[in-house]
């Protein structure tokens, strides 16, 4: 049994990665401000008595009077609604946040996983993404908060790697979906699901031609998990599901698995908003024989399943 801090716990990932660190058997001390996280994610883990929840916002400094042996820092609003929301606040989630979890893993001998994002290759010229391309991020733009601030993240990460021997796993998520994510955080897979089920318009951004790669949250808990516990690598490593679609077709898969009479209408593309990604997941195959197991249809359909509980809390 191992004591895991996770930080962001109460967030979309963040709560499935509790659950799967409780079912293993941990202690799991989970630390969240609640600022995109919702207490219905984690509401059934708080009879579990090997569960901790911790109130607290990492950009504040925090001491912990227990042996911690890994932190997953995941605690960053993660939608660019909610990281636009407030963007002074998600560079210093990203900054100073980022120091005061560094500062307690080290101080508690923990090994870290550094939550970073794809957002981290920008608008990308190479495509897939893998690992060793170093990106193209507008650090003027309004998505800059997030892609610079977990860049910033990211050099921190390795800089306490080199300077204080840190043992330090960096991974680079994509677009993960799944069971739990916020009904209004804008992005496109719950606005899509909601909309259908609404029977309201379907909102596509620009021409439907941008692409995502679209990973399931249990694979990607899958992914996060095996990172951590192997030993040969620092990172990064990307992890997310290569399948790429269009947004236009992702309306199209969305609208015939709810069977809706909602209609797609197009609408301005956000500024600096990336037209293609997709990871290249070379690497996390090698590294740690992971790879997404979840077809998109299958997850869209759990992910609709836990969206219709929400509109019609009596289906
Ligand atoms: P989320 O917004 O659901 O979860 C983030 C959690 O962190 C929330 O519970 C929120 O309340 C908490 N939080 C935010 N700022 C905090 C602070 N200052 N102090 C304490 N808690 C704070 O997002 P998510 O989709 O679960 O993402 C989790 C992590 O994974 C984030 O770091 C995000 O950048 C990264 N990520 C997610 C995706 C994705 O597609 N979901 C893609 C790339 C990277
Ligand atoms: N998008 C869309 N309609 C929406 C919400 C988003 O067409 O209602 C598009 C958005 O412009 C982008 C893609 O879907 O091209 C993914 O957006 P999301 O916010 O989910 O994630 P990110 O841009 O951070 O990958």
């Amino acid at each position: 049994m191992s004591k895991i801090l996770v930080t962001g716990g109460a967030g979309f990932i963040g709560s499935h990665l509790c659950e799967r660190l409780l079912a293993e058997g941990n202690e799991v001390y989970c630390l969240d401000n609640f600022f995109t996280g919702q207490r219905r994610n984690i509401k059934h883990l708080l009879t579990n008595k090997n569960f901790t929840l911790i109130e607290h916002d990492i950009i504040d400094p925090f001491y912990l009077d227990l042996p911690i042996d890994q932190v997953y820092n995941l605690a960053c609003p993660a939608s660019p609604v909610h990281y636009q929301q407030n963007p002074i606040r998600t560079v210093k989630a990203n900054t100073k946040g980022m120091i005061n979890m560094l500062g307690l893993a080290k101080a508690k001998k923990a090994r870290l996983l550094q939550a970073s994002t794809s957002e981290v290759y920008g608008d990308p010229e190479v495509h897939p993404q893998p690992e060793n391309y170093k990106g193209s991020v507008n650090c003027l733009g309004p998505r800059a908060c997030y892609d610079e601030g977990k860049r910033v993240a990211e050099t921190l990460c390795m800089d306490y790697h080199r300077e204080h021997n840190l043992d330090l796993r960096l991974v680079r998520i994509f677009n993960t979906y799944g069971p739990r994510m916020h009904p209004d955080d804008g992005r496109v897979v719950s606005n899509f699901i909601l909309q259908a089920l609404r029977h309201q318009p379907i909102t596509i951004y620009g021409d439907g031609s941008h692409t995502r790669s679209f990973c399931f949250v249990d694979d990607n808990v899958e992914g996060l998990i095996r990172m951590m516990n192997q030993s040969k690598e620092t990172g990064p490593v990307n992890i997310g599901n290569p399948d790429e679609v269009t947004m236009s077709e992702l309306a199209n898969q969305v609208i015939k698995l709810i069977g809706t009479s909602s209609k797609t209408v197009y609408k301005k593309l956000p500024e600096d908003d990336p037209k293609r990604r997709q990871p290249d997941i070379t690497k996390a195959k090698e590294l740690l024989d992971w790879q997404p197991t979840t077809p998109l249809q299958v997850g869209l359909t759990k992910t609709i399943a836990y969206f219709q509980t929400l509109v019609d809390p009596a289906a």
